[in-house]
Order: C-alpha cells, then structure tokens, then sequence
C-alpha cells in the first residue's frame, strides 16, 4: 500500500463535484481511472431509467476462478454543499475548508478500493474475482442500487464500505422502512352556518391517529407519523388532509403489519366519520440481517483481527445501498470507514481510517482468497 498515493487520490476525487444527481464528471472519472489501471469497468443502461447523472458503475478485477468471488459497494454521490470542495491536510485528518462538505461519504471507500486493488496488483498477493459496485443516487433514496441488476454479480456475499464508526465497526442489521402516503377526504361546509353537513378530515385523521400505535413499538419497530397539512380558514370544515408516515423494523412481517395497522386505522376512522381514506405503502428498501456466523460476518471479523483491530457489530436505525443488495439476496454487512461529522460541511476524514479501511478490504479478498475452492 502507497499512502501519499491513496491520500492524493482520495484529494482528487473529492475535488470533482457529484451531488447527487449530478454524478458525469464522477462516473466519467472513474472509467477513466480503471481504464488505466487495466481493470474492466462498465456504466450500465440505469441513467435513463433514473434520470440521474450517470448509471452504475460495475467494476470486476478478475482473479482465480476456482475461488468464490466477493462483492463491495460504494456510492458516488454526495449530498450538498458538494460542489467546489477544497480539501487540505490538517494534522492526522483531511478536512474541506469550511463552506462545503469533504465527501469522504462515500468517496473515501472508493478510493480505499482503488488503493486496494494497486496493493493486490504489485504485490502480486492471490484473489479471486471481485466485484465492485459504485452507484448513483444513494443519498435520495438508494435511487441507483435499487435500478441496479443484482443479476450481474457472481458474488453470494459482500459489502457496503459506508458507515459511520471507526474501521472494525461491521453493521449487521438494518431496519426495512416503508413510506406511508395517506389522504383522508371529508366533505367541505361552512363551519358557523352548517357544520353538521360537513365532514372534517382534519377529525378523521384525529381519531385514527390517537387510536393507531406510534413511536417505539417494540425493540425492533418504529413508527411516525411525520408530515400533518391541509385546511384553509376556521370558517370552513375541512374535506381534505394529506400525511406522510413511515413504519421500520429489523423484522420484515414486523414492518408490514405496522404498515397495515396504520392503513386499517386511517381507513376505520374514515368510515365510522362518513368520509374516506387513500393510503398507499410503499416499501422503501429491504431489512439487512446479516447473522453473526453468516459467511459476511466470519470473513469481516477474521479481516478486522488480521489487521489488529476489534471486530464491533452494531446495530443501524436507517438504510443505505447494503439494504438493497441484502434485498435482493446478496449477504451484504456495511463497513465503518471512519468518516466524521458527515452530511455536514466539518465533515472530516480521519488518515488513519483511510489507510486503515484499506488495508481491511485487502485482508477481506485475502481471507476469502485462503478459503477452500469452492464446491
Ligand atoms: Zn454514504
């Protein structure tokens, strides 16, 4: 491993703006860079499908065939402030200069895969295949995963390198969310002349509420109700409201019949009121549970102690593009690259993490590597 180099190259890519939906300069980069390096690198057919700024990116560094392959993903995106970033060194972390974000989410686990693969390359160490996915549009709502074709990759396992926490930290469960859009219609009158021939949907949606269970359900279920609009004037009864929801657990049945809970009150409440209640759910992304002796947890824990480091396993509240691969089947756990205070612009990068993020994901090909050949 080359550290000026991996830290040059983290300080490059961070220079190109990729806020999300504006990832070409990004994508184009990144053919470019595998290009030179002589590893296949394909975009695939998403963007029109998204209309975001690129499509994926599926990168494959052959290795020996025999041998199991192991995926990683990472995103290319950034949230905002991104543009114009200006990072500098300032003692042991790399640093923006104050007016935007760094994005070391997610920039820093594409350049630890970039310098791993250069590590493998001269050192000439054995692997077999890898696959690496570099998406689009993860931090609106995992928008280029989900467009992804899972069906291209040969690995049963892998992971997101994504997570907040220190290098060893391995995030094996995430809840599953859905979003709730409910719409309750009642019937409009004038509140002081003839309040009995109307029908508030403002009181529909009362009564379901203080009826439906919310907030923490048990250890692994949440749900909110998170947006509340409509009406207009005191003087008139009103015939519409509109709310946005959501329900998650680790536990999938778990979500689904929260979900169902929430439709079945708003619809309940609608019908005893004389009024009516549209609720859509959406599920936004798959559960992740990735069991502590799964083949994705042993390899990850076996890696981390190999570079002198504790394996941590915790726990996520939310989702990332892990979720969506895990969805699909694919055992997927998210690594902690160290990255601080993201999504805000005294977002830094530890050096240590970055080499330290680096050498985990050389260990992880290594260990997979030294397995038996696969049956
Ligand atoms: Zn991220």
């Amino acid at each position: 491993m080359n550290k000026d180099r991996l830290v040059n190259q983290f300080m490059d890519m961070v220079k190109i703006d990729s806020e999300t939906g504006y990832e070409r300069d990004m994508a184009d980069y990144l053919l470019k860079t595998f290009k030179e390096m002589d590893i296949e690198a394909t975009e695939d057919d998403t963007q029109e499908k998204t209309g975001y700024g690129a499509g994926n990116i599926l990168v494959r560094l052959k290795g020996d065939a025999s041998k199991a392959p192991v995926y990683f993903t990472v995103h290319m995106d950034t949230v905002a402030p991104g543009k114009g970033v200006k990072p500098s060194i300032d003692g042991d972390y790399i640093i923006s200069d104050g007016t935007t974000i760094l994005g070391a989410d997610d920039k820093a686990g594409i350049a630890a895969l970039i310098e791993a693969i250069y590590t493998i390359k001269e050192s000439n160490m054995a692997h077999g295949d890898v696959e690496i996915v570099i998406t689009v549009g993860e931090e609106s709502g995992l928008v280029g995963a989900k467009a992804f074709d899972t069906s291209k990759l040969n690995s049963k396992f892998g992971y997101a390198i994504d997570s907040t926490g220190t290098v060893g930290t391995v995030v094996t469960t995430a809840p599953t969310q859905s979003r709730i859009v409910v719409d309750i219609h009642g019937k409009k009158a004038h509140a002081g002349v003839a309040p009995e021939n109307g029908i508030s949907a403002i009181n529909i949606a009362a009564r379901a509420i203080s009826q439906m269970k919310l907030g923490r359900i048990d250890p692994e279920t949440t749900a909110n109700i998170g947006r509340f609009e409509g009406g207009t004037a005191t003087n008139v009864v009103t015939d519409h409201v509109h709310l946005l929801a959501e329900a998650r657990s680790l536990d999938s049945d778990k979500m689904e019949a929260q979900s169902a809970h929430m439709k079945e009150t708003f619809e309940n409440a609608a019908r005893e009121m004389g009024g009516s209640a549209d609720v859509s759910i959406e599920v936004m992304y798959a559960a992740l549970n990735a069991p502590d002796d799964s083949e994705v947890v042993r390899t990850a824990v076996k890696a981390i102690e190999n570079i002198d480091r504790t394996a941590d396993l915790i726990s996520l509240g939310g989702g990332s593009d892990g979720n969506v691969f895990a969805g699909a089947g694919i055992g997927t756990a998210i690594l902690g690259l160290g990255y601080e205070n993201i999504h805000t612009t005294e977002e830094k990068m530890p050096i240590e993490e970055l080499v330290k993020i680096t050498e985990l994901v050389v260990e992880i090909i290594k260990v997979q590597n030294d397995k038996e050949v696969r049956a």
